[in-house]
């Protein structure tokens, strides 16, 4: 076993300097791995919930490191968001998944809309909204192909302006997704005043439904509202044919998750992109 020594601060500091450096090197690793091009995209489908087309995709980033580790965003989009660098990474993501799409589109994949996250962080840059639209030109997107996911964080924060942004992105025909809706500060004035047209139910209350009334209720409660504001609803996380059963009977339009598909890399949804043409 261990030696503790009875010294608790020293077992302390040893282990702050351990977050420290690990957080120094990772965000130097994933400087490195935005200009070695170690960053991928994944694509997760969105199902209709009646008639299980596909009908969308999200674009969830991943980092192949040099070593063969697959690192989770879960891991590295909080480093990325604290120290500034999900500016580069998300225009990275952001023009990557829009030339995506365009392709998928000229080899007649049509009508399958583009998901993407966006942090608090880059749309509090003055030219947000300009940098948005110098990536739909430079792909040639067609900005009702591409949806924006937001956080409820983007509320929290006064002073960035982001509603004016995210109007000018709306006119342009960007829509607007709530994401991980009911798990932050949510308030019910955010969705009207940032003009969101699609809510997604966080997985946080999916994951458990099944069985817990009080879930239930709470993802009821959700639909219901969102029906009455006519918001496009997405269930997230959906793992099993209960989760589906349910969802669906409540009237959520689409469904993300395992039980119909996970996250793919771009060859892999190709391929079934076309299976579903032929
Ligand atoms: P998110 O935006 O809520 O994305 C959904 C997450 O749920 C993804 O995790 C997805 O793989 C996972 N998921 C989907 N279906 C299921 C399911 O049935 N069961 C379970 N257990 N999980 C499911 P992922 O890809 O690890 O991403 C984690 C988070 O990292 C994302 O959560 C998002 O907040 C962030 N992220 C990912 N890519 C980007 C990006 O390009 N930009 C930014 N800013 N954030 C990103
Ligand atoms: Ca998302
Ligand atoms: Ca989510």
């Amino acid at each position: 076993a261990k030696e503790l020594g009875g010294n608790r601060y020293e077992a302390y500091t040893e282990r702050l300097n351990g977050d420290m450096y690990r957080r120094w090197t990772l965000e130097y690793e994933l400087r490195r791995a935005l200009e070695r091009d170690e960053l991928v995209l994944y694509y997760q489908p969105q199902v209709e919930a009646k008639g299980q087309a596909i009908v969308g995709v999200e674009a969830l980033i991943r980092w192949h490191a040099k070593d063969g580790r697959i690192v989770s965003p879960a891991e590295f989009i909080p480093i990325a968001e604290e120290t500034g660098l999900i500016v580069p990474i998300g225009e990275w993501v952001l023009r990557t998944a829009c030339r995506q799409a365009v392709t998928w589109k000229k080899r007649g994949k049509p009508g399958v809309e583009m998901a993407v996250n966006v942090s608090p962080r880059q749309i509090r840059q003055d030219d947000f909204v300009e940098r948005v639209k110098a990536i739909l030109d430079e792909t040639g997107m067609d900005p009702h192909d591409l949806q924006l996911e937001i956080t409820e964080s983007v509320a929290i924060e006064e002073t960035n302006d982001a509603e004016r942004k995210l109007a000018e992105l709306k006119r342009l025909g960007i829509r607007l997704a709530m994401d991980d809706f009911g798990t932050g500060y949510s308030s019910l004035g955010y969705l009207q005043s940032f003009g969101v047209d699609t809510l997604k139910i966080s997985q946080m209350f999916i994951r458990d439904v099944s069985g817990n009334e009080s879930l239930a209720g709470i993802v009821r409660a959700i639909v219901a509202m969102a029906t009455s504001l006519r918001l496009t609803i997405v269930a997230e996380g959906v793992e099993d044919q209960a989760q589906y059963e349910f969802l669906k009977s409540l009237g959520c339009d689409r469904i993300q998750g395992y039980y119909f598909h996970k996250p793919m890399p771009q060859q892999e949804i190709g391929k079934l992109f076309l299976e579903s043409v032929s």
